[in-house]
């Protein structure tokens, strides 16, 4: 179902963007990337496209909500933003797109790594692994990842206390084992209810 050349086909507006926005699933976008998360719009899946100027969002991002809450900065408010360019708390990367921002602590992160699950399972441990939003280690010093030896410093890992054993965000999910559908995320939308995010994406 191509809706590009249909007149009559609904319009979106995004907070993101000035101009509407349609929903669509043309399959030559080609190589276009989403504006907020910087990842490759999948052909053959729904996504939005500006008809003026080349901007997407996946259906996910286009759904993010405008405020959530985070376990790791409990009690403010994280509001997004379409930042030109920041770094991420979390992983430590630089990024560009939609970042949540919280002002009070003046931090920003990927909205993709507040959606890490709480826990996961890896291929390279057979504990569960859980999400630490800062080194267990006192002296500061950061933590070592045990899958690719380098450093992290102040940023989020996935930690298996029993045995020490610490990943980097990014090295976790490229050792991920399949998650269970319904694994628990961090994520909360500011009314409180649990954000249900479902499928379209890739990562
Ligand atoms: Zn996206
Ligand atoms: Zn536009
Ligand atoms: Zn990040
Ligand atoms: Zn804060
Ligand atoms: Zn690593
Ligand atoms: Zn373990």
């Amino acid at each position: 179902m191509s809706s590009l050349n249909n007149e009559a086909s609904p319009v979106f507006q995004h907070f993101s963007h000035e101009h509407p926005l349609e929903l669509t699933n043309f399959e030559g976008a080609g190589t276009a990337v989403c504006s907020a998360c910087n990842l490759q719009i999948i052909a053959g899946k729904d996504y939005y496209a500006c008809r003026a100027c080349p901007f997407f969002l996946h259906r996910l991002c286009f759904n993010m909500p405008e405020l959530v809450q985070h376990p790791a900065d409990p009690g403010h408010d994280l509001n997004v933003l379409l930042t030109p360019c920041f770094h991420c708390r979390a992983c430590g990367h630089q990024g560009t797109g939609f970042s949540y921002h919280c002002h009070l602590c003046q931090v920003q992160y990927h909205s993709l790594c507040l959606l890490m699950p709480l826990v996961k399972r890896s291929h390279y441990h057979d504990h569960e692994l859980h999400l630490k939003f800062s080194p267990p280690y006192s002296d500061s010093q950061g933590f070592r990842c045990d899958l690719c030896r380098s450093t992290g410093s102040n940023h989020w890992l996935y930690r298996c206390d029993a045995c020490e054993f610490d990943l980097h965000l990014s090295c976790s999910s490229a050792a991920s084992a399949p998650n269970p559908p319904h694994q628990p995320l961090a994520v909360t939308a500011s009314n409180g209810n649990p954000h249900v995010l479902d499928g379209g994406h890739s990562v």
